[in-house]
């Protein structure tokens, strides 16, 4: 519901989330002469997705050189994918050179969005008892920052160590144990090399295999980061090479056809160069298209796979006791830690926590089916909202970055024109954000990503809520202008 509360201090912009997302905003915004901004974040610390996801083995899967906000380039990588801590790094790096953290307040976690129609104004309140009010503000919660359990009985029995790819625990000692791994996805794959060198047993449960391409990573040599840091140009070519290959890559990704044939050629013929059982070759081998779910790199994961004290399980689990896990065939397998590759609670249907737009309604209520918004930013019925990683924004092909970078650009441009125009809200019309989703729901029924498998990108209805269905240039292009026509301006006298 909307608060009233004349003593609470008015911002200009308040974001949720200091990740790449909320730290970007806020530089932008800074740059374009607005800094008047409170991040609120829930954390003590920065960083997002990867001040969580500190396992071994946590790294981009997207070239470092376009794995970074291109307006705030690393000349520095040290690696062709940079692992977590190098990312955690450039993340210190940018709040630091450009002053982000006196805008954030940290262990501040919102509890709750509502907006007030009369004076055109976000209010934010946290489970610590903050208040925040603003013009506009921006969900940058991320889209993969609530970790989930898989729902097996017995998950609380379990005696020995339990951990979380996205909660790892650098106190507990693995060399040596007995060690399960549940779940065979990004992080699965990332971590079972690293903890294959550790662990006397590794048993990996896989419920369904993903499509594996060869990751080549490298140590990228000094005369590279000379050159990048004397002629920034050449990075910038680089980045834009890269680009390109990967925009070539969503022919064969998003859609069927003969490139994804290709990529599924070369997908079996690194399970048949890497895996040398004909059995464990079929285990390993995806039944549904390329791209369907979410393609992944690795050129670590099979071989560890065949070493000595691994062995992948496919049965299906069953429950879980106190010592350890079984499996339907019957088996009961013990360990002394359980390590949870299970992903996050990925939001398609309602939000977050509660947002109330205009005459107290209730967005969550409104995406109880599947999350629907116009470009994935602005939702009608909610003014000067903007949401990053909102709905149907979510690449299969290319850097998340690029995505993130272009919904930045179109809240600075946003924020910027109601200001130049002098206007309380802009709020998108209804009109317009359903002829655009009947327009996505329409291309994304083309897609791999709706051709059948079961993938976190889709609601319970097979609702898909998650991808953006088209190159990122195109994406991109769309963001680039901020169409007043598509939307119903309020002036501050309220017409
Ligand atoms: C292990 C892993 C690897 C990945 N690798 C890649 C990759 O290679 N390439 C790629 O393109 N993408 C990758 N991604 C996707 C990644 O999520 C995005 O690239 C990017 O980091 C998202 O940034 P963000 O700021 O939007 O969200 P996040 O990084 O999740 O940040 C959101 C912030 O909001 C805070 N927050 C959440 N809820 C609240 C609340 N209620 N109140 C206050 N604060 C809150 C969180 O604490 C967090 O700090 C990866 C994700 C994971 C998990």
């Amino acid at each position: 519901m909307a608060v009233t509360d004349t003593e609470t201090p008015i911002h200009r912009v308040l974001i949720v989330g200091a990740g790449f997302s909320g730290l970007g905003t806020a530089l932008r915004l800074q740059q374009e002469g607005i800094d008047d901004i409170v991040i609120l974040e829930r954390a003590s610390e920065i960083g997002g997705t990867w001040r969580d996801n500190t396992y071994p083995g946590a790294a981009c899967d997207i070239p470092s050189n376009l794995y970074s906000f291109s307006f705030a380039q690393n000349p520095a990588w040290s690696r062709s994918y940079a692992g977590s801590n190098e990312i955690m790094e450039y993340i210190h790096w940018l709040a630091d050179a450009y002053g982000l953290r006196r805008y954030i307040r940290f262990n501040q976690r919102v509890q709750g969005l509502s907006y007030d129609s009369e004076e055109g104004i976000w209010t934010a309140t946290t489970e610590q008892g903050e208040t925040v009010r603003a013009r506009q503000a921006v969900m940058a919660q991320g889209p993969l920052s609530n970790p989930s359990y898989p729902n097996i009985p017995g998950l609380n029995d379990f005696q020995g160590r339990v951990v979380h790819s996205a909660d790892w625990d650098h106190d507990y000692d693995f060399n040596g144990k007995r060690v399960a791994v549940i779940g065979t996805g990004a992080s699965g794959v990332q971590i079972v090399p690293e903890l294959a060198k550790q662990a006397s047993k590794l048993r990996v449960f896989q419920r369904t295999p993903c499509w594996i391409m060869p990751r080549l990573d490298f140590r990228k040599p000094e005369w590279q980061k000379t050159l990048f840091n004397k002629v920034p140009s050449a990075q910038a070519a680089i980045r834009k090479g890269l680009f390109l290959a990967h925009e070539s890559m969503a022919t064969g990704i998003i859609w069927d056809t003969p490139v994804n044939n290709a990529l599924e050629r070369l997908a079996r013929a690194h399970i048949r160069h890497q895996v040398k059982d004909r059995w464990l070759r079929r285990q390993v081998t995806p039944e549904f298209k390329l791209g369907c779910k979410r393609v992944l790199m690795s050129s670590d994961y099979y071989p560890a796979l065949q070493q000595d004290n691994c062995e992948l399980i496919t049965w299906p689990i069953v429950a879980i006791n106190e010592n350890g896990i079984r499996t339907a065939e019957g088996i009961e397998h013990q360990f002394d830690c359980l390590v949870f590759a299970t992903g996050f609670s990925v939001p398609k249907t309602g939000t977050p926590f509660p947002v109330y737009g205009e005459n107290g309604r209730e967005l969550g209520s409104e995406w109880e089916k599947g999350a629907q918004a116009y470009k994935s930013i602005n939702v009608a019925g909610y003014p000067n909202l903007f949401m990053i990683f909102g709905p149907n924004s979510g690449p299969g092909h290319n850097s998340a970055l690029v995505y993130i970078e272009a919904q930045i650009e179109y809240i600075v441009k946003s924020v910027t024109t109601l200001r130049s125009l002098g206007v309380k809200a802009m709020d998108v019309r209804e009109d317009v954000q359903k002829r655009h989703n009947q327009h996505l729901q329409k291309r994304l029924a083309r897609t791999t990503w709706n051709s059948g498998c079961n993938s976190w990108y889709l609601t319970e209805d097979g609702f898909n809520a998650t991808m953006y269905p088209g190159f990122a240039t195109q994406y991109a292009r769309q963001m680039k202008q901020v169409r007043l026509e598509d939307y119903r301006l309020v002036s501050s006298t309220g017409q």
